[in-house]
């Protein structure tokens, strides 16, 4: 089994503290009251850990001529600037999202939507999934339904139907249970995004018969054949 990266700077395991502690940036320096370090008390902020991978997940989103999100998730996961977890899913889910749901006629100013897609997204904590008992991949799909309706808290109708979404992609991450998985729940909230806007929107986004995944080496909590995704065979 190849070697689990969990902390950037020693790729050793991360703890997950009850209560917030003052911690230090390894890369920026600042200070942060935070939830996780690495078992050598390295800490790395929201912002510079997911930094890279916005950029990588704008630039793949805008040059990408696919309508299959999950094969679009897959391949920009890829990118070494996407780490196995981290809250650059929080907009990577939405912004396949877009780029799949322009590609199959949907009529959205892509570049502008990946930019609102990427400030809702970047105000989503790290570990919100089991903070808040609210997973962020789901509520990035919620974002996108958003922002390709318009939406805004006093909507009528779209208010409702991106509220449902969201508990959808909720109710499906929820019932395949912990520890969490960015790969998995990003998988799983975007499939069921496919199905929704079929249904309302009336837009048909692409998906595969069968989706797996080939970061569970690089998983260390990965739940393997409980999961949906999970294949021995597939290469990184
Ligand atoms: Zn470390
Ligand atoms: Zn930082």
């Amino acid at each position: 089994m190849g070697k689990a990266l969990e902390c950037l700077i020693c790729s050793e395991p991360l703890l997950y503290l009850e209560k917030q502690e003052k911690m230090v940036c390894s890369f920026c320096q600042r200070k942060f009251d935070s939830y996780v370090k690495c078992i050598h008390g390295h800490y790395i902020c929201d912002t510079c850990h997911e930094a890279q991978g916005l950029k990588a997940i704008r630039e793949t989103c805008l040059a990408s001529s696919s309508r299959n999100p999950a094969a679009l998730a897959l391949q920009i996961m890829r990118n070494p600037a996407i780490y196995m977890h981290g809250p650059e899913h929080h907009t990577l889910v939405g912004a396949v999202l877009l780029a799949s749901f322009k590609q199959a006629g949907g009529d959205i100013m892509l570049l502008q939507a990946l930019e609102e897609m990427q400030r809702r997204g970047s105000q989503l904590p790290g570990g919100i999934c089991g903070l808040y008992g609210c997973c962020g991949a789901a509520v990035s799909a919620g974002a996108f339904y958003s922002i390709v309706t318009n939406a805004i808290p006093l909507s009528g109708h779209v208010w409702g139907q991106g509220n449902q979404l969201t508990a959808a992609c909720l109710m499906r991450i929820g019932q395949l249970g912990g520890p969490r998985c960015c790969k998995r729940d990003s998988l799983t909230a975007i499939l069921t995004a496919v199905d929704f806007v079929s249904e309302h929107l009336g837009i048909t986004m692409e998906t595969d018969e069968q989706v797996l995944c080939p970061f569970s080496e690089k998983n260390a909590q990965c739940i393997r054949r409980k999961c949906p995704y999970y294949s021995k065979s597939v290469p990184r």
